[in-house]
């Protein structure tokens, strides 16, 4: 078998400070087709996605922009966003997240 090249690892944009990082790196947001914007641990809803830092600062950055709702094409009420927060919050002391 020939050595296979080097694989880049997907990068996404984090909607809170527009810094692109390897998706796995970053917690998917996901719009369902039932409308509810959720986290997505598995990163296999379906749905319409957009990609954030697991950490608090940069909801809050993407919040105040709406740029969350700008992504996903859809109205996020105060709750949702605490919600995330709060989930966003849960996997940023986890450290590394384990492979899908
Ligand atoms: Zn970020």
């Amino acid at each position: 078998m020939p050595p296979k090249p080097q694989k880049k690892p997907p990068l996404r944009r984090c909607l809170g400070c527009n810094t692109q990082r390897p998706k796995r790196e970053l917690v998917r947001v996901v719009r369902t087709p039932q409308g509810a914007v959720a986290l997505d641990a598995t990163g296999k809803l379906a749905g319409r996605g957009a990609y954030i830092c697991p950490q608090p600062a940069c909801l809050a950055k993407a919040r105040r922009a709406k740029r969350l709702e700008r992504a996903l094409e859809a109205d996020i009420p105060p709750e949702v966003y605490e919600a995330l927060g709060a989930q966003l919050g849960a996997a940023a002391g986890k450290g590394d997240a384990p492979d899908a």
